[in-house]
């Protein structure tokens, strides 16, 4: 934790990460957002022993990025944050629901600790490979949402696209909340080596940020990304429907991936803008472990979301499970690009 020390001290605790962090504006408390997590985080470098409650708000952070976008002296407190929860776990305070996350991708493979087959979904002949494309469906297309894994699949099929022979979590649950996921890391990048895949595709903003993070020696481009170049290759037709787009922050914010979605989306019905978006896009609320750890808070924060909705549309469009769970939680109508862009295929 010492090594975090000159990105700490970067915080001139100017607050300004104050009005923008989802967790505070929500719990409205100095250490549920940024200011609050960099001085935690200093007290830890420092040999602090961890109280019950600094344990429970660095484990509360969506790891969102506004903080990150805001700060005007260029500190990074999401990444401290993640720092901190490494050294909590390594100090030996991990909780009962990152042990028990720990425990279900070990036994199962999966986030869900679902212990069914991972590949259900998949219908049609499976080609391998071949074209040195990859899809990797994550998780929660691969259990909970399997129409958006279909989907996604029988586009991208028309590419030559291929699946793994044994696909698992890639690990991004275990590392946002402070554990080891070098094991998946080391099978699944096996895996795309024996595939022959020099590009993984993906529909999920948390695995794109983890492979993109965390993996070495392939490139990752998001679904909206390979579309957004093929648009001319895939005879869409016009729906009549009008939707916005929420941006996931690990796509958004973190990668800057903003104009890749809106293409593919313009090009296939209306789209009307959020009240905030891009860079001030609102958190849903799921990352970073607070949608499994603090399910109130990571709802509430989604309840705050709605307030970006336009009138009058049809769907909220997103490009992440995580974000289309916690959002359809809330009532509000999702869907997934995948599913759209597939709507305009028929
Ligand atoms: S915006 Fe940056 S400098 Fe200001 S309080 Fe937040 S982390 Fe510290
Ligand atoms: S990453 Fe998001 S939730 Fe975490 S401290 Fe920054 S603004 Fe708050």
């Amino acid at each position: 934790m010492r090594e975090y020390l000159p990105e700490i001290v970067k915080c001139v605790r100017c607050g300004r990460c104050r009005t923008v962090c989802p967790v505070q504006q929500v719990q409205s408390w100095e250490f549920a957002g940024a200011r609050g997590r960099m001085q935690m985080a200093m007290g830890l470098a420092s040999g602090l022993e961890p109280s019950a409650g600094m344990i429970k708000n660095i484990l509360t952070c969506t790891t969102c990025q506004r903080c990150v976008t805001e700060c005007p002296s260029g500190a990074d407190p999401q990444q401290v944050t993640r720092a901190a929860r490494h050294k909590l776990v390594a100090l030996g305070h991990a909780t009962p629901h990152q042990l028990e996350m720990q425990e279900r991708i070990r036994n199962t493979g999966n986030s869900l600790g679902d212990e069914s087959a991972r590949t259900t979904w998949i219908t049609g002949p499976r080609v391998l490979g071949e074209s040195g494309y990859v899809y990797f469906a994550g998780c929660l297309a691969s259990y909970r949402y399997q129409s958006t894994a279909t989907a996604t699949y029988r586009i991208l099929e028309k590419f030559g696209v291929g699946l793994l022979e044994d696909e698992q979590c890639c690990g991004s649950p275990l590392f946002r909340m402070g554990l080891d996921a070098s094991e998946l890391i080391e099978h699944n990048s096996r895996q795309f080596r024996e595939a022959g895949a020099h590009t993984i595709i993906v529909g999920c903003a948390g695995c794109y940020s983890m492979f993109r993070e965390r993996y070495n020696g392939f490139d990752v481009l998001h679904l909206s990304e390979f579309l957004a170049d093929r648009l001319d290759e895939l005879s869409l037709s016009h729906i009549d429907i009008s939707v916005t787009y929420h941006d996931p922050c690990h796509l958004g914010r973190t990668y800057g991936i903003y104009d890749a979605p809106r293409k593919v989306i313009e090009k296939v019905c209306t789209f009307v803008e959020m009240k905030a978006s891009k860079e001030n896009a609102s958190c849903c609320g799921g990352g970073g472990g607070v949608r499994m750890g603090y399910p109130a808070l990571s709802g509430s924060i989604a309840e705050e979301l709605k307030n970006n909705i336009p009138d009058g549309i049809d769907y909220v469009v997103t490009s992440c499970p995580l974000c289309f769970r916690n959002l359809s939680d809330t009532g509000v109508k999702v869907l997934d690009l995948a599913e759209l862009v597939l709507m305009a295929m028929k």
